[in-house]
């Protein structure tokens, strides 16, 4: 077989077997660039399914750069409250005003002018590149990582290597499709662990399952333990408030409202019997104790109960809440 012809059978499975989904609105390669942005930036860590209602709320509140760059940042992040990794959000708005101020609302077209932008790495830029504008590079996600190093049966995965590799079969006029058709097959067929290689359109280039060696790629590296931390929650209360703090934009969760952690056990406690708190970030594993204080916590200040759902809370202060309402206190 040609190489030409692994492009051909990648692109004719994509046209049969592409997903369809809210951020498709048009062929790869002539979609709107602010589609493609937003919904890689929300991809980033995050399952297809999970970011689906994220992003038809978030085109129906800022369905273009300009009401972005004109919004209010805890709009933002309440919208964004539970997809994590709230520091996306932060670049979005940051880029978004960025692209206000110096480039007349429109994104630059080419990956070495996207590559520029807050927020935009090696893959969000190469992906909004092909899938906006057509340009013939590769966008290197997890997904195209793995199929690559099976393809090509690479060791180790250098980002280099596989551009070129991937570059010599990609046809010059379908930049855009070839990379999402790619990151497809990566996501439907040949997934980390059961790969379905019978019914995958480029077995026959495929040189791990030519050489029966699918298991050893991509090499598996151990991952190392994530350390576990405890804290206090110190929670304060009266019939009509309670006392949150707004996290500063340079702490963990920053910009979002929650309960005050402490690492030391409070003096000021009126009961203890709250269930603790668990919740995985990708660094760390935390395990929090709410506790019921007898004083306003430091730097706390009251909220209203019933504003408690406009605000932007991480998943780990509602996870908290949801205990405090099980007792009946919120
Ligand atoms: Fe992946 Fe199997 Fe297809 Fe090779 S043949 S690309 S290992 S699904």
């Amino acid at each position: 077989m040609t190489t030409s012809s692994l492009s051909h059978h990648l692109l004719n499975w994509f046209e049969n077997h592409a997903r369809t989904l809210p951020w498709r609105s048009a062929p790869a390669g002539q979609r709107p660039a602010y589609e493609v942005w937003i919904s890689e930036m929300m991809l980033q860590q995050t399952q297809v399914s999970s970011v689906i209602p994220y992003f038809e709320r978030w085109m129906k509140c800022f369905p273009d750069l300009e009401s972005l760059a004109k919004a209010d940042f805890d709009d933002i992040l309440k919208l964004w409250e539970g997809l994590g990794y709230y520091r996306r959000a932060r670049l979005l708005y940051a880029c978004a005003q960025e692209l206000a101020q110096k480039y007349q609302g429109n994104f630059p077209q080419s990956y070495h002018e996207l590559i520029k932008l807050p927020g935009l790495g090696p893959y969000s830029a190469a992906a909004v590149a092909a899938l906006a504008f057509n340009e013939t590079v590769i966008a290197i996600d997890g997904n195209v990582k793995r199929v690559s190093s099976r393809l090509f049966c690479l060791e180790v995965v250098d980002p280099k290597e596989i551009a070129e590799k991937l570059l010599k079969e990609l046809p010059l006029d379908k930049a855009g499709l070839f990379n999402e058709a790619l990151i497809e097959l990566g996501a439907l067929v040949c997934n980390p662990k059961h790969p379905s290689c019978d019914s995958c359109p480029v077995k026959a280039h495929c040189t791990a399952f030519q050489t029966d060696r699918v298991d050893s790629f991509p090499k598996v590296i151990p991952k190392k333990p994530v350390p576990k931390i405890e804290r206090y929650a110190l929670i304060y209360q009266t019939k009509s408030h309670i006392w949150l703090r707004k996290r500063p934009t340079d702490e963990l969760l920053g910009g979002l409202w929650g309960f005050v952690l402490s690492e030391a056990l409070a003096k000021e406690v009126s009961s203890a019997d709250l269930p603790p708190v668990k919740h995985a970030y990708t660094h760390f594993k935390i395990r929090v104790k709410p506790l019921m204080v007898t004083m306003p916590p430091p730097d706390s200040e009251p909220i209203a109960l019933e504003k408690l759902k406009t605000l932007a809370l991480s998943k780990l202060d509602r996870k908290i809440l949801a205990g405090l309402a099980a007792l009946g206190s919120v």
